[in-house]
């Protein structure tokens, strides 16, 4: 299946950006040098993040500063192990398209990003990153919040979960009383302990819950039963109970269980949806393993095309790589966009929350700005 991400991007352009304002408002910037920085940046956690794969305090993320005509515009990617991705890697990556970069007219995104991404190979949060900054750059110049380029509407944000990550029962207690503003909380499943885990968050509230597995379950009877015994438990969906190359296991699984299967590591881009259609009920897109709000987008119209659900998620980011999320957000049915959340220290402010729902600004671009100081 091939679908001409030109046709796509074009006709939600279209849909949302077209009118004289926005042509007057295209004249605005002086001119000035072309510069695209990348930085390293070490995301604090408020709370050690462990899920069935791992544990960690910190999270180095790669931040990229894309600078023309006066105007600034930011983009992040937050490197995955899982993906065999490090800070260093996507560093060299970003450096690697540069010159294509600077050379390139930033209004013509969609032309642009096919003669860059050819310079960067496994790195999709690179590209997450060159394409985030980008976009943000545009929606500046163009003085415009991207969920207006887009022509989405910013009220249809839907609401975020808050993420409970592996935990003792009684510090998942505490967590849970700190997410108090959240009405649908996740919790990261996957190790021996998974009973004692839903059973403490069953014990501090009666909220709906999303499970995730993190492919932590490694044969389909003991999925099952696992599943069985959380949808008893009030759990409204499970994600990637089994590891990803487990595609007829999880279609097994799918005949059996009442909530929908949701594919997380199953799916990083556009090409890998079809093949799971008849194993899950819908699929986790994130920016880091799509490569970006472009490739998200495709994701997003091959996805609804096939009748599958969509969650929108992240790994641990600032609001930078939040935002970018949230603004194409009205588009699925479900967010778990929370990383920003889950530092102490975002170097940057711009995405509000209220009742558990992300709020975007009227602000161009992102909508971000760089936290004083940071
Ligand atoms: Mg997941």
């Amino acid at each position: 299946m091939e679908i001409s991400r030109r046709a796509l991007l074009g006709a939600s352009v279209l849909a949302g950006a077209a009118g004289p304002g926005l042509m007057r408002a295209g004249q605005r910037g002086a001119k000035g040098p072309t510069r695209l920085e990348v930085s390293r940046k070490r995301l604090l956690l408020r709370h050690t993040w462990t899920i069935s794969r791992n544990s960690s305090d910190f999270k180095d993320n790669v931040l990229v500063r894309l600078e023309r005509d006066g105007i600034v515009g930011w983009g992040e990617a937050a490197p995955n192990v899982r993906y065999n991705q490090s800070a260093e890697q996507t560093i060299a990556a970003i450096e690697k398209a540069k010159s294509v970069i600077e050379a390139g007219d930033w209004l013509h995104y969609v032309d642009l990003r096919e003669q860059w991404e050819r310079a960067i190979s496994n790195q999709s949060c690179a590209c997450a990153a060159l394409d985030i900054a980008i976009l943000d750059w545009v929606g500046r110049k163009l003085n415009v919040p991207l969920y207006r380029l887009f022509g989405l509407d910013e009220s249809k944000v839907p609401v975020t979960t808050f993420s409970i990550g592996i935990d003792t029962p009684d510090v998942i207690k505490e967590k849970v009383k700190e997410a108090r503003d959240f009405p649908v909380l996740k919790i990261k499943v996957g190790t021996e302990n998974d009973a004692q885990i839903v059973a403490a968050v069953r014990e501090a509230t009666n909220r709906p819950l999303r499970v995730d597995a993190n492919e932590g379950w490694r044969d389909k009877e003991q999925a099952l039963k696992k599943i069985q015994w959380l949808q008893k438990m009030g759990v409204e969906l499970i994600e990637q109970p089994l590891p990803a190359a487990m595609i007829e296991e999880t279609a097994w699984l799918k005949e059996r269980v009442d909530i929908p299967i949701i594919a997380d590591e199953a799916v990083k881009g556009v090409g890998d949806i079809p093949k799971l259609a008849g194993a899950y009920d819908g699929i986790n897109i994130k920016l880091m393993k799509a490569g970006g709000i472009q490739e998200a987008m495709r994701m997003i119209h091959v996805a609804r095309a096939l009748g599958l659900k969509i969650m929108l998620g992240c790994m641990i980011e600032s609001s930078v790589a939040i935002a970018a999320a949230a603004h194409i957000s009205p588009l699925v049915d479900y967010a778990d966009l929370d990383g920003n959340l889950l530092i102490s220290n975002d170097p940057f402010t711009g995405v509000g929350v209220k009742n558990g729902k992300l709020i975007l600004n009227d602000q161009p671009g992102l909508g971000v700005s760089e936290r004083p100081g940071s």
